[in-house]
């Protein structure tokens, strides 16, 4: 049994190096409603393809969306990373 390792989530520090690097790769823009993130709207961890789903941290399967939106699809898709 144990742990599950085959994700290789990556701790709190490495998700703000993604996020640094997301934002320089696709800029400060939601993925899903293209508005601006702010310090009200904080930019979140989006995967493309949802862990559940056979996604992994993969910057390819990686967008940075606003938590609301992130909420928001996750009504639809049984994944949503929590900051
Ligand atoms: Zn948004």
């Amino acid at each position: 049994m144990g742990e599950k390792t085959s994700k290789n989530r990556p701790r709190q520090v490495s998700r703000l190096k993604i996020k640094l690097f997301l934002i320089l790769r696709d800029g400060l823009e939601c993925y899903w409603c293209s508005q601006l993130f702010d310090t009200k709207s904080p930019p979140t961890i989006e995967h493309v393809e949802p862990l559940s789903h056979g996604g992994t941290w993969a910057f390819s399967n990686l967008k940075l969306t606003h938590k609301e939106c992130n909420q928001r699809r996750a009504d639809s898709w049984p994944y949503q990373e929590e900051f």
